[in-house]
Protein backbone atom coordinates (compact mmCIF):
# COMPACT_ATOMS: atom_id res chain seq x y z
CA UNK A 1 0.00 0.00 0.00
CA UNK A 2 2.53 2.78 1.02
CA UNK A 3 4.69 4.08 -1.64
CA UNK A 4 8.14 3.79 -1.75
CA UNK A 5 9.61 7.05 -3.22
CA UNK A 6 7.49 8.23 -0.40
CA UNK A 7 8.81 6.07 2.03
CA UNK A 8 12.66 6.45 1.22
CA UNK A 9 12.49 10.37 0.40
CA UNK A 10 9.50 11.42 1.96
CA UNK A 11 8.88 13.20 5.54
CA UNK A 12 5.57 13.31 6.83
CA UNK A 13 4.11 15.17 9.37
CA UNK A 14 5.95 13.78 12.95
CA UNK A 15 7.32 10.84 11.69
CA UNK A 16 10.64 9.23 11.44
CA UNK A 17 12.63 8.51 8.39
CA UNK A 18 14.26 5.56 9.45
CA UNK A 19 10.98 4.03 10.81
CA UNK A 20 8.54 6.16 8.98
CA UNK A 21 4.77 4.42 9.80
CA UNK A 22 2.94 3.91 7.00
CA UNK A 23 0.86 6.05 4.70
CA UNK A 24 -2.07 5.65 2.59
CA UNK A 25 -2.42 6.66 -0.84
CA UNK A 26 -5.26 9.18 -2.14
CA UNK A 27 -6.43 9.54 -5.46
CA UNK A 28 -9.38 11.73 -4.80
CA UNK A 29 -11.60 12.72 -1.85
CA UNK A 30 -15.38 14.49 -2.34
CA UNK A 31 -17.98 15.10 0.23
CA UNK A 32 -16.81 13.31 3.77
CA UNK A 33 -15.31 10.43 1.47
CA UNK A 34 -11.94 9.49 0.93
CA UNK A 35 -10.87 7.31 -2.07
CA UNK A 36 -7.61 5.58 -1.72
CA UNK A 37 -5.32 4.54 -4.75
CA UNK A 38 -6.72 0.96 -4.60
CA UNK A 39 -10.04 1.76 -4.67
CA UNK A 40 -11.11 1.44 -1.24
CA UNK A 41 -13.15 4.73 0.32
CA UNK A 42 -12.92 6.03 3.97
CA UNK A 43 -15.35 7.99 5.68
CA UNK A 44 -13.42 11.34 6.62
CA UNK A 45 -13.43 11.88 10.49
CA UNK A 46 -11.24 14.17 10.49
CA UNK A 47 -11.58 17.49 8.26
CA UNK A 48 -8.13 17.19 7.02
CA UNK A 49 -6.89 18.46 11.10
CA UNK A 50 -9.67 20.83 11.24
CA UNK A 51 -9.92 22.19 7.35
CA UNK A 52 -11.88 20.63 5.23
CA UNK A 53 -15.28 22.36 6.90
CA UNK A 54 -17.70 21.86 3.85
CA UNK A 55 -16.13 18.35 2.97
CA UNK A 56 -13.79 17.83 -0.39
CA UNK A 57 -14.24 18.53 -4.23
CA UNK A 58 -16.99 21.29 -3.39
CA UNK A 59 -18.54 22.33 -6.88
CA UNK A 60 -18.71 25.99 -5.46
CA UNK A 61 -15.51 26.35 -4.15
CA UNK A 62 -14.00 24.70 -7.17
CA UNK A 63 -15.52 27.26 -9.04
CA UNK A 64 -14.20 30.12 -6.90
CA UNK A 65 -10.70 28.76 -7.19
CA UNK A 66 -11.31 28.34 -11.31
CA UNK A 67 -12.49 31.65 -11.93
CA UNK A 68 -9.96 33.40 -9.68
CA UNK A 69 -7.78 31.46 -11.73
CA UNK A 70 -8.33 32.90 -14.79
CA UNK A 71 -7.78 36.63 -13.43
CA UNK A 72 -4.20 35.44 -11.45
CA UNK A 73 -2.98 33.14 -8.96
CA UNK A 74 -1.02 35.47 -7.09
CA UNK A 75 0.57 38.92 -7.29
CA UNK A 76 2.62 40.46 -4.37
CA UNK A 77 0.73 42.33 -2.06
CA UNK A 78 3.16 44.84 -1.56
CA UNK A 79 1.88 47.82 -2.92
CA UNK A 80 -0.96 46.22 -4.60
CA UNK A 81 -4.42 45.07 -3.88
CA UNK A 82 -6.91 42.68 -5.15
CA UNK A 83 -10.42 42.25 -4.69
CA UNK A 84 -10.78 38.62 -2.92
CA UNK A 85 -8.54 40.03 -0.21
CA UNK A 86 -10.91 43.01 0.23
CA UNK A 87 -14.18 40.95 -0.30
CA UNK A 88 -12.76 38.52 2.50
CA UNK A 89 -11.94 40.79 4.82
CA UNK A 90 -14.93 42.60 5.02
CA UNK A 91 -16.64 39.68 5.52
CA UNK A 92 -14.39 38.47 8.10
CA UNK A 93 -14.84 41.70 10.33
CA UNK A 94 -18.90 41.06 9.95
CA UNK A 95 -18.56 37.99 12.02
CA UNK A 96 -15.17 38.12 14.22
CA UNK A 97 -15.30 40.63 17.91
CA UNK A 98 -16.56 43.98 16.85
CA UNK A 99 -13.59 45.59 18.21
CA UNK A 100 -11.60 43.86 16.16
CA UNK A 101 -10.82 45.87 12.56
CA UNK A 102 -7.00 45.63 10.98
CA UNK A 103 -6.19 42.25 9.19
CA UNK A 104 -2.55 40.90 8.38
CA UNK A 105 -3.09 37.98 5.96
CA UNK A 106 -0.74 35.38 6.31
CA UNK A 107 0.45 31.92 4.98
CA UNK A 108 -0.82 29.50 7.60
CA UNK A 109 -1.60 29.38 11.54
CA UNK A 110 1.72 29.43 12.50
CA UNK A 111 2.85 32.02 10.94
CA UNK A 112 -0.56 33.66 12.38
CA UNK A 113 0.47 32.84 15.54
CA UNK A 114 4.10 34.93 14.88
CA UNK A 115 2.44 37.47 13.66
CA UNK A 116 0.16 38.09 16.84
CA UNK A 117 3.16 37.83 19.10
CA UNK A 118 4.96 40.04 16.94
CA UNK A 119 2.22 42.53 17.31
CA UNK A 120 1.90 42.41 20.68
CA UNK A 121 6.37 43.59 21.25
CA UNK A 122 5.74 46.36 18.64
CA UNK A 123 2.51 47.79 20.57
CA UNK A 124 4.72 47.35 23.74
CA UNK A 125 7.66 48.98 22.37
CA UNK A 126 5.71 52.01 20.69
CA UNK A 127 3.83 52.46 24.05
CA UNK A 128 7.55 52.99 25.77
CA UNK A 129 7.32 49.98 27.21
CA UNK A 130 10.49 47.67 24.99
CA UNK A 131 10.76 44.95 28.10
CA UNK A 132 7.61 43.86 27.66
CA UNK A 133 8.62 41.15 25.08
CA UNK A 134 7.24 37.62 26.69
CA UNK A 135 4.13 35.57 27.15
CA UNK A 136 2.23 33.85 28.92
CA UNK A 137 0.16 30.93 28.29
CA UNK A 138 -1.60 27.80 29.70
CA UNK A 139 -0.11 23.83 29.64
CA UNK A 140 -1.55 21.84 26.97
CA UNK A 141 -1.99 24.02 24.38
CA UNK A 142 -0.89 24.12 21.17
CA UNK A 143 -0.32 27.18 18.66
CA UNK A 144 1.97 25.66 15.77
CA UNK A 145 5.49 24.49 15.10
CA UNK A 146 7.43 27.86 14.08
CA UNK A 147 10.18 28.70 16.60
CA UNK A 148 7.89 31.33 18.53
CA UNK A 149 4.77 29.56 18.03
CA UNK A 150 6.42 26.28 19.38
CA UNK A 151 8.02 28.31 22.46
CA UNK A 152 4.25 28.62 23.28
CA UNK A 153 3.41 24.92 22.86
CA UNK A 154 2.55 22.89 26.07
CA UNK A 155 6.32 22.40 27.05
CA UNK A 156 5.98 18.59 28.15
CA UNK A 157 3.63 17.46 25.33
CA UNK A 158 4.85 19.88 23.01
CA UNK A 159 9.22 20.04 21.55
CA UNK A 160 10.99 22.03 24.38
CA UNK A 161 12.84 19.00 25.36
CA UNK A 162 13.93 18.24 21.93
CA UNK A 163 14.92 21.83 21.37
CA UNK A 164 16.01 22.97 24.98
CA UNK A 165 17.59 26.41 25.44
CA UNK A 166 17.02 27.03 21.49
CA UNK A 167 13.33 28.01 22.24
CA UNK A 168 12.85 31.27 24.16
CA UNK A 169 11.47 31.26 27.66
CA UNK A 170 7.80 31.35 27.67
CA UNK A 171 5.62 31.41 31.30
CA UNK A 172 3.39 28.80 31.64
CA UNK A 173 0.55 28.21 34.33
CA UNK A 174 -1.93 25.02 34.59
CA UNK A 175 -4.56 24.58 32.30
CA UNK A 176 -7.83 25.62 33.39
CA UNK A 177 -9.17 22.60 35.02
CA UNK A 178 -13.00 23.36 35.37
CA UNK A 179 -14.74 21.52 32.26
CA UNK A 180 -17.04 23.72 29.83
CA UNK A 181 -20.08 22.20 31.39
CA UNK A 182 -19.17 22.23 35.12
CA UNK A 183 -19.91 24.52 37.26
CA UNK A 184 -16.99 27.33 37.62
CA UNK A 185 -14.04 26.52 40.46
CA UNK A 186 -13.00 30.04 41.20
CA UNK A 187 -9.56 27.93 42.33
CA UNK A 188 -9.28 27.82 38.46
CA UNK A 189 -7.91 31.44 37.77
CA UNK A 190 -5.21 31.75 40.74
CA UNK A 191 -2.22 30.37 39.53
CA UNK A 192 -2.55 32.80 36.56
CA UNK A 193 -3.91 35.66 38.59
CA UNK A 194 -0.40 35.38 40.58
CA UNK A 195 1.49 34.97 37.97
CA UNK A 196 0.49 37.82 36.14
CA UNK A 197 0.74 39.86 39.32
CA UNK A 198 4.10 39.07 39.68
CA UNK A 199 5.91 38.92 36.61
CA UNK A 200 3.50 41.59 34.40
CA UNK A 201 6.37 44.07 33.80
CA UNK A 202 7.83 41.67 30.98
CA UNK A 203 4.39 40.54 29.92
CA UNK A 204 3.69 41.76 26.59
CA UNK A 205 0.48 38.84 26.23
CA UNK A 206 -1.12 36.22 27.42
CA UNK A 207 -1.85 33.85 24.21
CA UNK A 208 -4.75 31.06 24.55
CA UNK A 209 -7.20 29.09 22.88
CA UNK A 210 -10.18 29.86 23.60
CA UNK A 211 -12.84 27.03 25.22
CA UNK A 212 -11.03 24.25 23.08
CA UNK A 213 -7.27 23.16 23.70
CA UNK A 214 -6.72 21.12 20.60
CA UNK A 215 -3.37 19.33 19.70
CA UNK A 216 -2.03 19.72 23.10
CA UNK A 217 -5.02 17.52 24.31
CA UNK A 218 -8.51 18.45 23.31
CA UNK A 219 -9.67 19.71 26.49
CA UNK A 220 -12.57 21.94 26.90
CA UNK A 221 -12.85 24.54 29.19
CA UNK A 222 -14.86 26.93 31.17
CA UNK A 223 -15.73 30.11 29.55
CA UNK A 224 -15.33 32.24 32.93
CA UNK A 225 -11.32 31.53 32.68
CA UNK A 226 -11.59 33.68 29.75
CA UNK A 227 -13.85 36.23 31.33
CA UNK A 228 -11.31 36.22 34.45
CA UNK A 229 -8.31 36.11 32.38
CA UNK A 230 -9.31 39.07 30.21
CA UNK A 231 -10.06 41.07 33.43
CA UNK A 232 -6.48 40.25 34.35
CA UNK A 233 -4.84 40.90 31.21
CA UNK A 234 -7.01 44.44 31.84
CA UNK A 235 -5.85 45.22 35.22
CA UNK A 236 -2.26 44.31 34.73
CA UNK A 237 -1.43 45.51 30.61
CA UNK A 238 -0.69 42.76 28.98
CA UNK A 239 -3.07 42.05 25.51
CA UNK A 240 -4.87 38.96 25.08
CA UNK A 241 -4.21 36.73 22.15
CA UNK A 242 -7.15 34.48 21.14
CA UNK A 243 -5.99 31.15 19.03
CA UNK A 244 -9.00 30.40 16.80
CA UNK A 245 -7.04 28.69 13.88
CA UNK A 246 -8.60 25.13 15.00
CA UNK A 247 -12.10 26.40 17.10
CA UNK A 248 -13.21 28.88 14.38
CA UNK A 249 -15.86 28.90 11.67
CA UNK A 250 -18.45 26.95 13.78
CA UNK A 251 -16.61 23.79 14.66
CA UNK A 252 -17.52 24.38 18.57
CA UNK A 253 -21.57 25.54 17.67
CA UNK A 254 -20.51 29.15 17.75
CA UNK A 255 -18.78 30.67 14.87
CA UNK A 256 -16.03 31.22 17.01
CA UNK A 257 -14.92 30.35 20.45
CA UNK A 258 -14.52 33.42 21.43
CA UNK A 259 -18.79 33.94 21.40
CA UNK A 260 -18.82 31.09 24.18
CA UNK A 261 -17.74 33.73 26.95
CA UNK A 262 -18.18 36.81 25.25
CA UNK A 263 -14.99 37.80 25.87
CA UNK A 264 -12.85 40.37 22.72
CA UNK A 265 -9.38 39.73 22.47
CA UNK A 266 -7.07 42.37 21.40
CA UNK A 267 -5.41 40.21 18.33
CA UNK A 268 -7.24 37.11 17.41
CA UNK A 269 -5.48 34.19 14.63
CA UNK A 270 -7.69 32.48 12.15
CA UNK A 271 -6.25 29.80 9.66
CA UNK A 272 -7.27 26.00 9.22
CA UNK A 273 -11.21 26.18 7.89
CA UNK A 274 -10.88 29.53 6.88
CA UNK A 275 -10.59 28.50 3.15
CA UNK A 276 -12.65 25.47 3.85
CA UNK A 277 -9.31 23.59 3.78
CA UNK A 278 -8.70 24.31 -0.11
CA UNK A 279 -5.40 25.86 0.31
CA UNK A 280 -3.15 27.41 2.90
CA UNK A 281 -4.09 30.90 4.38
CA UNK A 282 -4.08 32.50 7.88
CA UNK A 283 -5.30 36.03 9.27
CA UNK A 284 -4.48 37.88 12.24
CA UNK A 285 -6.82 40.29 13.18
CA UNK A 286 -6.57 43.34 15.60
CA UNK A 287 -7.52 46.07 16.78
CA UNK A 288 -7.66 49.75 16.15
CA UNK A 289 -5.76 50.74 19.10
CA UNK A 290 -3.26 48.26 18.66
CA UNK A 291 -2.91 48.72 15.24
CA UNK A 292 -2.46 52.34 15.75
CA UNK A 293 -0.08 52.43 18.52
CA UNK A 294 2.28 49.95 16.76
CA UNK A 295 1.88 52.38 13.40
CA UNK A 296 3.06 56.01 15.55
CA UNK A 297 5.89 53.50 17.25
CA UNK A 298 9.58 54.23 16.14
CA UNK A 299 9.65 51.86 13.43
CA UNK A 300 6.06 53.05 12.05
CA UNK A 301 5.46 49.83 10.29
CA UNK A 302 4.29 46.50 11.74
CA UNK A 303 7.24 44.65 10.65
CA UNK A 304 5.97 41.51 8.41
CA UNK A 305 5.45 40.63 4.66
CA UNK A 306 5.20 37.17 3.57
CA UNK A 307 5.96 36.35 -0.41
CA UNK A 308 2.23 34.65 -0.20
CA UNK A 309 0.84 37.43 1.66
CA UNK A 310 -3.37 37.99 0.75
CA UNK A 311 -2.98 34.88 -2.40
CA UNK A 312 -5.34 35.83 -4.16
CA UNK A 313 -6.70 32.00 -5.00
CA UNK A 314 -6.79 31.28 -1.06
CA UNK A 315 -8.73 34.57 -0.46
CA UNK A 316 -10.97 34.00 -3.08
CA UNK A 317 -11.93 30.30 -1.87
CA UNK A 318 -11.76 31.52 1.52
CA UNK A 319 -14.28 34.28 0.79
CA UNK A 320 -16.62 31.41 -0.90
CA UNK A 321 -15.87 29.13 2.13
CA UNK A 322 -17.00 31.84 4.70
CA UNK A 323 -20.11 32.60 2.59
CA UNK A 324 -21.21 29.32 2.33
CA UNK A 325 -20.94 28.83 5.94
CA UNK A 326 -22.98 31.33 6.93
CA UNK A 327 -25.24 31.64 4.50
CA UNK A 328 -26.80 28.00 5.43
CA UNK A 329 -28.45 27.04 9.22
CA UNK A 330 -24.75 26.43 10.10
CA UNK A 331 -25.74 26.04 13.65
CA UNK A 332 -28.35 23.26 13.35
CA UNK A 333 -26.41 20.99 11.04
CA UNK A 334 -23.31 21.68 14.08
CA UNK A 335 -26.11 20.47 16.74
CA UNK A 336 -27.15 17.58 14.90
CA UNK A 337 -23.26 15.92 14.42
CA UNK A 338 -23.29 17.23 18.24
CA UNK A 339 -26.35 14.96 19.17
CA UNK A 340 -24.93 12.16 16.83
CA UNK A 341 -21.91 11.91 18.46
CA UNK A 342 -22.78 11.64 21.77
CA UNK A 343 -25.50 9.90 21.21
CA UNK A 344 -22.91 7.52 19.96
CA UNK A 345 -19.32 7.73 22.28
CA UNK A 346 -20.72 8.52 25.60
CA UNK A 347 -21.93 5.07 26.35
CA UNK A 348 -17.76 4.59 25.92
CA UNK A 349 -17.91 6.08 29.45
CA UNK A 350 -18.92 2.83 30.79
CA UNK A 351 -15.21 0.98 29.36
CA UNK A 352 -12.94 0.95 32.45
CA UNK A 353 -9.67 1.90 30.12
CA UNK A 354 -12.15 5.09 29.17
CA UNK A 355 -10.93 7.92 30.86
CA UNK A 356 -13.42 10.19 29.44
CA UNK A 357 -16.01 11.21 26.35
CA UNK A 358 -16.44 14.73 25.54
CA UNK A 359 -18.39 16.07 22.92
CA UNK A 360 -18.89 20.30 21.88
CA UNK A 361 -20.21 21.48 18.65
CA UNK A 362 -18.86 19.10 15.78
CA UNK A 363 -15.34 18.00 17.84
CA UNK A 364 -15.87 14.48 19.70
CA UNK A 365 -13.13 12.84 21.87
CA UNK A 366 -12.11 9.41 23.37
CA UNK A 367 -9.91 9.97 25.82
CA UNK A 368 -8.49 6.15 27.11
CA UNK A 369 -6.33 5.40 30.18
CA UNK A 370 -3.47 4.64 27.80
CA UNK A 371 -1.52 5.64 24.78
CA UNK A 372 -2.56 4.59 21.75
CA UNK A 373 -0.55 2.17 19.44
CA UNK A 374 -0.91 4.89 16.36
CA UNK A 375 -0.16 2.15 13.56
CA UNK A 376 -2.26 -0.73 14.58
CA UNK A 377 -5.47 1.53 14.87
CA UNK A 378 -4.59 3.46 11.63
CA UNK A 379 -4.90 -0.06 10.05
CA UNK A 380 -8.25 -1.41 12.11
CA UNK A 381 -9.81 2.06 10.84
CA UNK A 382 -8.68 1.77 7.36
CA UNK A 383 -9.84 -1.43 7.34
CA UNK A 384 -13.37 -0.78 8.74
CA UNK A 385 -13.46 2.33 6.09
CA UNK A 386 -13.26 5.15 8.16
CA UNK A 387 -10.67 7.71 9.00
CA UNK A 388 -9.74 8.64 12.65
CA UNK A 389 -6.18 10.05 13.35
CA UNK A 390 -5.61 9.14 17.07
CA UNK A 391 -2.97 10.60 19.07
CA UNK A 392 -1.49 10.02 22.39
CA UNK A 393 -4.50 9.10 24.16
CA UNK A 394 -7.35 10.83 22.11
CA UNK A 395 -9.35 9.11 19.95
CA UNK A 396 -11.10 11.86 18.67
CA UNK A 397 -13.77 12.97 15.04
CA UNK A 398 -14.51 16.38 13.74
CA UNK A 399 -15.78 15.39 10.76
CA UNK A 400 -16.93 18.00 7.67
CA UNK A 401 -20.21 19.54 8.13
CA UNK A 402 -21.30 17.95 5.13
CA UNK A 403 -21.29 14.41 6.36
CA UNK A 404 -24.63 12.86 6.12
CA UNK A 405 -26.38 11.44 9.05
CA UNK A 406 -25.31 8.00 7.30
CA UNK A 407 -22.06 8.51 6.87
CA UNK A 408 -21.62 9.63 10.42
CA UNK A 409 -23.48 6.60 11.91
CA UNK A 410 -21.68 4.36 10.36
CA UNK A 411 -18.43 6.53 11.26
CA UNK A 412 -18.88 6.19 14.98
CA UNK A 413 -20.12 2.21 14.76
CA UNK A 414 -16.96 1.36 13.27
CA UNK A 415 -15.07 3.66 15.87
CA UNK A 416 -17.00 2.77 18.55
CA UNK A 417 -16.22 -1.06 17.55
CA UNK A 418 -12.52 -0.71 17.47
CA UNK A 419 -12.24 1.30 20.85
CA UNK A 420 -14.26 -1.77 22.18
CA UNK A 421 -11.52 -4.15 20.33
CA UNK A 422 -8.95 -1.95 23.07
CA UNK A 423 -9.93 -4.30 25.66
CA UNK A 424 -7.09 -5.82 26.98
CA UNK A 425 -4.48 -4.12 24.92
CA UNK A 426 -3.27 -1.78 27.87
N1 LIG B 1 -2.86 27.01 16.38
C1 LIG B 1 -3.70 26.01 16.57
C2 LIG B 1 -4.72 26.11 17.67
C3 LIG B 1 -3.65 24.87 15.77
O1 LIG B 1 -4.48 23.84 15.99
C4 LIG B 1 -2.69 24.82 14.73
C5 LIG B 1 -2.57 23.64 13.80
N2 LIG B 1 -2.78 22.39 14.33
C6 LIG B 1 -1.83 25.90 14.54
C7 LIG B 1 -1.95 26.99 15.38
C8 LIG B 1 -0.78 25.90 13.47
O2 LIG B 1 -1.34 25.99 12.21
P1 LIG B 1 -0.53 25.50 10.93
O3 LIG B 1 -0.37 24.03 11.07
O4 LIG B 1 -1.40 25.92 9.78
O5 LIG B 1 0.78 26.22 10.92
Amino acid sequence: MTDNFDLEHIWHPYTSMTQPLPTFKVKRAYGATIELDDGRTLIDGMSSWWCAIHGYNHPELNQAVTDQLQNMSHIMFGGLTHDPAIELGKILLKITPPSLDKIFYADSGSVAVEVALKMAVQFWTAQGQPQKTNFITTRSGYHGDTWNAMSVCDPVTGMHQIFGTSLPNRLFVAAPQTKFQEEWNPQDIAELEQAIQQNHEKLAALIIEPIVQGAGGMRFYHPEYLRQAKALCEKYHLLLIFDEIATGFGRTGKLFAWEHAQVEPDIMCLGKGLTGGYMTLSATLTTKHVAETISRGEAGVFMHGPTFMANPLACAVALKSTQLLIEQDWQANIKRIEQQLSQHLVPLNELDYVADVRVLGAIGVVELTFNVDMKTLQQQFVDRGIWIRPFGKLVYVMPPYVITQQELSDLLEQLVEVVKTLQGAH
